[in-house]
This record gives structure tokens, C-alpha cells and sequence, in this order.
């Protein structure tokens, strides 16, 4: 169902899509460890520097047909697609949760923009490159924590609920990392379980924790079968937690209440 109007959902689909920009540059920084705010944005094959032409979220990456217009290489599809699918969650967020135009109502809309870029960003480095970085994760918490105290801003009902989640979240990981020694899970999971659990509270992500697994198991069994992984091939589990972490935003309500009728019918 769509609450907010059409003029309104365009401007804040185009303002994902520039923060989905930022983010890709923000992603790059971290790839080659610069400075976000330094310098301005270059073709990262031959260095030229870009004009604002190239620049247009997804637009420009349509007109120059995925090839830098100077050296030819292509770019990467991580571009328009971090673009578009932050634009879609910004519309999102604000149709779900911008519903009675109150003060508190904005801070929560804003709260969770912030939330789901960094959640993005995590997504797709640790895809990238098996990690999360710390930075990433100090952020999270830092915000998180900050609005845990305004009460309604965040999804976890409160700073108890939000410590009870991380312990609950993170605490998990932290045992299944030092049980099997690293090879079920990353110390990377730990540092998300710490900003999960804050994010959604101890009911919530143990919605996100359950689907993670799920999803992941689903998505593994599908890989062997293709013989894209065989058994012992390294998978990130970050990406499945930040999906299941968007759909428990979302959905947790539903789906708490579905599971809670299956087991008392
Ligand atoms: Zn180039």
C-alpha cells in the first residue's frame, strides 16, 4: 500500500538514489582506505577525474552504457544497483514508518535512512570481501544508541530491549565463532550482531537471526547444487543478516504474530 503522495515519493526516491551515490564512493574509500570527504570522484581504471556527467545516479551509468567514457572499461553493476536499491528502501522506510507526519514519526524515518545506508554499505563489502569494517559498525552503534534513548525512534522499544538484543545477537555469534573456531561464522557477524540488536531489540532480531540462517541454508544448498561453493568454500553471512534484518524492519509484527498462531493452534 502506498500513504505518501506521488510528488513526495519521487523526491525521496531521488535522494536514495544520490545517497546510494555517496555510498558507492563511501564503499570505494574504504576499498582503497581514502578519505570519504577528500578529493573528488574518479574512474578507478585510469584515474581521470569525473565531470559532473558522469555522475547522475543510475542515469549516467545508462549513457555512457556501463563503460567509462574515457578508457572504455567497464564499470561495475555495483553502481546503478546500490543506487536504485537505496532509492527503493528510502520510499519504503517513509511509506512504512513516515506515517502521521509528527516530529517523531520524521526522526524515525531519518534514524532508519541512516540505518539502512550503513546496513547497504555492510552489505556489500562484507559480499565482497568476506569483512565488515569496524568503522561501519562504530557508526551504527553510535547512532543507534543515541536514538535508543528518544524512545521510538529506533524498533527496539527501548535502550533495555536494545542492550538485551545485542547481548542476545551478538553473544550468539561470539559462541559460534569461538566454538567452531571461526569457521561457521566471522568475527565480522559479531560486530553486526552488536549493531543488530541494538537496531531491532531482542524480539525483533531474533526474527532477523532466525531468517538469516534460513535464507542462508536455502541460498547454500542452491550454490552446491550449481557447484558454484563445494561444502568447505567460504560464504559470507553478513549479506543474509542484513536482508533478514530489512525484512524484520518491516515485517517482524507479522511475523512474530504468524509463528505465535501456528504454535497455539
Ligand atoms: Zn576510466
Amino acid at each position: 500500500m502506498i500513504f505518501i503522495d506521488g510528488f513526495t515519493a519521487i523526491i525521496i526516491f531521488l535522494l536514495g538514489l544520490s545517497v546510494g551515490s555517496f555510498l558507492n564512493v563511501l564503499i570505494y574509500r574504504l576499498e582503497i582506505d581514502k578519505s570519504v570527504f577528500k578529493g573528488r570522484s574518479f574512474c578507478s581504471q585510469c584515474k581521470t577525474t569525473l565531470g559532473w556527467l558522469d555522475l547522475i545516479p543510475v542515469v549516467s551509468f545508462v549513457l555512457i552504457k556501463g563503460k567509462c567514457r574515457y578508457c572504455k572499461k567497464p564499470i561495475s553493476w555495483q553502481y546503478p544497483i546500490v543506487e536504485l536499491a537505496v532509492g527503493f528502501l528510502f520510499f519504503i522506510i517513509a511509506n512504512f514508518f513516515f506515517v502521521d507526519e509528527s516530529i517523531m514519526s520524521l526522526a524515525q524515518t531519518i534514524y532508519l535512512w541512516i540505518a539502512s545506508s550503513l546496513l547497504v554499505v555492510i552489505f556489500v563489502y562484507d559480499f565482497k570481501h568476506l569483512e565488515v569494517p569496524d568503522i561501519l559498525v562504530v557508526l551504527g552503534v553510535g547512532v543507534t544508541l543515541i536514538a535508543s534513548f528518544f524512545g521510538k525512534i529506533t524498533l527496539s522499544g527501548g535502550i533495555l530491549q536494545a542492550l538485551l538484543g545485542t547481548l542476545i545477537c551478538a553473544g550468539f555469534f561470539f559462541a559460534l565463532v569461538v566454538i567452531s573456531r571461526e569457521r561457521w561464522m566471522g568475527w565480522g557477524d559479531v560486530k553486526l550482531g552488536l549493531f543488530l540488536g541494538l537496531l531491532l531489540g531482542w524480539q525483533k532480531v531474533l526474527v532477523a537471526m532466525f531468517l538469516a540462517f534460513f535464507i542462508g541454508a536455502i541460498c547454500g544448498i542452491i550454490l552446491i547444487m550449481v557447484k558454484k561453493k563445494g561444502m568447505k568454500s567460504q560464504m559470507p553471512f553478513g549479506p543474509f543478516l542484513v536482508i533478514s534484518t530489512f525484512i524484520a524492519i518491516f515485517f517482524s509484527a507479522q511475523l512474530i504474530n504468524w509463528y505465535l498462531n501456528i504454535l497455539y493452534l
